[in-house]
């Protein structure tokens, strides 16, 4: 039969005294004054420090710290009940809700944590009349969890050092061969999603097994370390550096457009690295050997590239070491045949190897020569006559264009005074001029030399850019040009039409003159297409006010065509192929 508690005549502070007598928890009623009404065995042993638990109630917080204070004045942050006590009370009281707060007491010189929750006490007909409280001893747990977050910190720094370890080289600090391939994979992913291409390069050091054992580990370390920050300058932050094992490093090159970009950086590279290294008193001449492969072309994965590479890297030893090689063979040709023409324009620029052809410019309506475009030519001593469309590229990338055009300059100038001087009018001079050569600050200076030199007029020369080079860009260019406009210079686009002048720019530009291409002419008039395009840069001109001219006017039926639409001046082998000085006086004799 079911009982109830009446039937054990108990009132419910027995009730409650018998059901907390064991509990480690501290458990409390309060009225809304703060006086006990009930306050369990735990809380009287463990904080209030009361002699039963008869002795609190009626009594406050305040009465039991003030009891403690008294007794341990030595103890200076005797702050009891932290949480316990009325301020809590209060805020729980007045916005009726419930508090959970974590608080921590110093009893009898021992630091205790608490973990409180406070609630308002109502009566049957929902009025507070005070608060319920219990707290829990979480001194222990606290504890541990201290502990365990300082060996979880420890840990972690562990593990960043041994990942570190697992990815990095020590001595160089370089990524190791796992990070190395971890990248080159990334680097594949990236490539193939943007279709571009990445070169791996495979390095080996010459030679370097033979200081390690005539000199020792110890300086063999010094070596490496010196020649891996040789390695390291310059290098782009989205390529890798990577020492792969010993004396073998590996570089993932990022985005490259042109082998020419890879064998560049090579041979700059192999330059700083041949330097002396000076090592207590020993002087040492390292240089390295280089496998290349190149992505997509040598391998689609990381690891056939690697392989690859390296396969060209025993190829470029083979070879008698400090050298390159592709893994594909005709790649290592076309390297190394524009680094003999790199060295033989060079050559060329200094023992003057260098002429300049003239082609007329004319006016087919009244059948005059306007003028003439300088057009350089490399007089080779055993190669004969080449052409600029085989060096004026590698002349462009590796900046002695700037070089190039001041000597075909000075040359069309002093030969312009030579007709001048003998009774010949040469017209205007169109020279060739490379964006580049404006970003030189001392190109305004050289050219009024030149003026004075060859006692000619600003108005008698124009200069050629070539639209594609205007339009890479087009603020900086327009700020150069019109600094040589202002001095009275004419300014041809040229190869027009093939650069994607945005109109707006056209119109900004300080020109005079546009060159249709040569393309847009050859296959005039019978082209639709061609046709189209050609009357839309004449009316283009006549819209803005500017001259045109068609180049590489070959037949009758492309003279007519231009004639007809508009554009009067023409160039090409319909009138004249590029002559030579010779030829072009007698040319200048006739007209
Ligand atoms: P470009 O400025 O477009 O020069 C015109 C090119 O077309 C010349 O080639 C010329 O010989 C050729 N040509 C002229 N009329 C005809 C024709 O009717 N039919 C055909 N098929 N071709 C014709 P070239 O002399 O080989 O020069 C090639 C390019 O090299 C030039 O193109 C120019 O961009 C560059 N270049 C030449 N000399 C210099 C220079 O001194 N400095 C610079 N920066 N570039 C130069
Ligand atoms: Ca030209
Ligand atoms: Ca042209």
């Amino acid at each position: 039969m079911a009982f109830e508690l009446k039937d054990f005549n108990i009132d419910s502070f027995g009730l409650l005294k018998i059901l907390t007598k064991n509990l480690n928890d501290l458990l409390w009623v309060k009225d809304l004054q703060g006086n006990y009404i009930y306050a369990n065995q735990a809380l009287c042993d463990k904080i209030l420090l009361a002699k039963d638990i008869n002795e609190p109630i009626g009594k406050n917080d305040n009465f039991f710290t003030l009891r403690e204070q008294k007794k341990y004045k030595n103890i200076p942050d005797w702050h009891t009940f932290g949480g316990l006590c009325q301020i809590s009370d209060i805020d729980v009281i007045q916005n009726k809700k419930s508090l959970k707060i974590e608080e921590s007491a110093n009893i009898k010189g021992k630091l205790l944590i608490l973990e409180i929750h406070k609630e308002p006490f109502y009566n049957s007909d929902g009025e507070i009349i005070g608060t319920i409280g219990t707290a829990r001893d979480i001194t222990d747990l606290k504890k541990t969890q201290e502990k365990l977050q300082k060996s979880l910190k420890i840990l972690k720094e562990q593990k960043k050092e041994l990942d570190y370890k697992a990815h990095y080289d020590l001595l160089t600090s370089f990524p190791n061969r796992i990070l190395f391939m971890d990248r080159l994979e990334q680097s594949i992913n990236l490539a193939q999603r943007y279709k571009r291409k990445i070169a791996v390069l495979s390095i080996d050091l010459d030679h370097f097994k033979e200081i390690n054992e005539s000199l020792g580990h110890n300086i063999g370390d010094k070596v490496l370390l010196k020649l891996s920050k040789r390695l390291k300058k310059e290098m782009r932050i989205s390529d890798t550096l990577s020492r792969l094992d010993g004396d073998e490093f590996g570089i993932i090159l990022n985005d490259i457009d042109d082998i020419e970009n890879i064998t560049e950086l090579l041979t700059k590279k192999m330059q700083t690295l041949s330097a002396p290294i000076y090592i207590d008193t020993h002087i040492l001449y390292i240089s390295m050997s280089v496998g290349i492969s190149v992505y997509p072309n040598d391998g689609d994965n990381a690891e056939s590239l690697l392989k690859n590479a390296v396969t060209a890297m025993y190829k470029a030893k083979s070879d008698g070491r400090n050298t390159y090689s592709f893994y594909d063979e005709a790649m290592t040709e076309k390297a190394f045949e524009r680094v003999f023409l790199q060295t033989a324009l060079k050559k060329a620029l200094i023992e003057d190897e260098l002429i300049v052809y003239f082609q007329p410019q004319i006016d087919a309506k009244q059948n005059k020569l306007i003028g003439m475009e300088a057009l350089v030519r490399w007089q080779h001593p055993t190669m004969g006559i080449i052409y600029p469309d085989k060096f004026i590229p590698l002349a462009e990338t590796t900046g002695m264009i700037v070089e190039l055009d001041r000597i075909v300059m000075k040359k069309a100038l002093s030969q312009f005074k030579k007709w001048r001087n003998s009774g010949l009018n040469p017209g205007k001079l169109s020279l060739n001029l490379a964006i580049k050569q404006l970003e030189k600050a001392d190109f305004l200076d050289f050219l009024q030399k030149l003026i004075v030199t060859y006692e000619c007029h600003y108005e008698e020369i124009e200069f050629e850019l070539i639209e594609s080079q205007i339009m890479q860009n087009p603020k900086k260019s327009i700020t150069a040009l019109k600094k040589i406009s202002a001095l009275g210079i004419s300014i041809a686009v040229d190869d027009f039409g093939t650069g994607y002048s945005s109109l707006s720019y056209l119109k900004s530009l300080p020109i005079n003159k546009l060159k249709i291409d040569r393309s847009f002419v050859q296959d005039l008039p019978h082209n639709d297409e061609d046709a189209a395009i050609s009357k839309t840069i004449i009316s283009l001109c006549q819209n803005l006010n500017l001259t045109v001219i068609a180049e590489g006017v070959e037949n009758e039926g492309q003279k007519k065509f231009m004639l007809e639409n508009g554009c009067d001046f023409i160039q090409g082998y319909f009138y004249s192929q590029p002559l030579c000085v010779e030829d072009m006086t007698e040319c200048l004799r006739r007209f």
